[in-house]
């Protein structure tokens, strides 16, 4: 018994961590290198690797792209840009995991998303988005890209703050639609927190996980003290901003920039996330190389 335990504990194991759009999937302007979505499935069916996706999609648009762009099927998922978090069973049934909206509810005061949206009525040009990418604990905004960013975030955490709601507001940009989308969460309703939350139910150190991603709303965890991996397809500027906030966090040895050297891929997309993983985990190249 003893020494079953002991080997359970000795096993390397690996929480893959990765967002979907530009990330895994290849719905960017940059070129996906042919066969690598294919080693991507090959790499997390490692028996040691758990797969998360992280997005900012709904359940339904979560599996709409894993169909459409036949992802493997992940283990977790926390969408809506860490508003709710999913177990997968292997027959592929989603349930919500019970305990995250307990958890985050509590930093809306009490108050619901419509309630949050009547407090900032009065804001141009905040523009609601579809009411099918809003939920219970997201209220989510578009913005024209050249919108005054600092002054806008302030606006709207100053009214959150006089309300006692305590909120991140997250800016990202939408290359593909060329407009700013702006989210308005729960303030501890991160990605961040929503994968060290499912992290420590699971039972993963934080040197057992590794995030990809390559947007703005990524960079929360990016910086973090989670190994992270930019894709090569990632904006300059978001890859400037990487660097930047890493020096500040002192995280720079836990940021790795796809390059598109290894293994004949290129960094773009799922490449990208091979290669990141490879880079922290290079042991792993053997169970790619084995088997292509
Ligand atoms: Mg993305």
């Amino acid at each position: 018994m003893f020494i079953f335990f002991k080997a359970t504990l000795m096993k390397p194991k690996l929480l893959l961590c990765t967002d979907l759009d530009r990330t895994v999937i290849p719905n960017g302007d940059a070129d996906e290198t042919p066969g690598s979505l294919a080693l991507f499935r090959l790499l997390v069916s490692h028996p040691d690797i758990t797969l998360v996706y992280v997005s900012g999609r709904d359940q339904h648009l979560l599996k709409e792209a894993i169909a459409h762009y036949e992802l493997p099927s992940p283990n977790y998922a926390i969408g809506d840009v860490g508003t709710t978090i999913y177990a997968i069973d292997t027959d592929g049934n989603w349930q919500p995991w019970p305990d995250w909206h307990t958890e985050i509810a509590p930093n809306w005061n009490g108050k619901t998303r419509e309630e949050l949206h009547a407090l900032l009525a009065d804001v141009a040009p905040l523009r609601l988005q579809e009411v099918e990418k809003q939920n219970t604990f997201k209220l989510s905004y578009y913005l024209p890209i050249d919108a005054d960013k600092d002054n806008l975030l302030s606006t709207i955490e100053q009214r959150m703050k006089k309300s006692g709601i305590r909120a991140s507001v997250i800016w990202s940009v939408d290359e593909q639609a060329n407009t700013v989308l702006l989210d308005i969460l729960p303030a501890n309703a991160t990605k961040l927190h929503g994968i060290l939350f499912l992290a420590q139910n699971l039972g993963f150190e934080t040197d057992e996980i590794v995030f990809a991603g390559d947007s703005g709303n990524d960079l929360p965890v990016v910086t973090s003290e989670i190994a992270s991996i930019l894709v090569k397809n990632a904006h300059p500027d978001v890859i400037a901003q990487a660097h930047r906030e890493a020096e500040k966090f002192h995280t720079q040895d836990k940021l790795y920039i796809a390059q598109g050297d290894v293994l004949s891929l290129n960094g773009n997309y799922s490449a990208g996330v091979i290669e990141g993983v490879l880079h922290y985990f290079p042991k792993l190249k053997s169970w790619l190389t084995r088997e292509t």
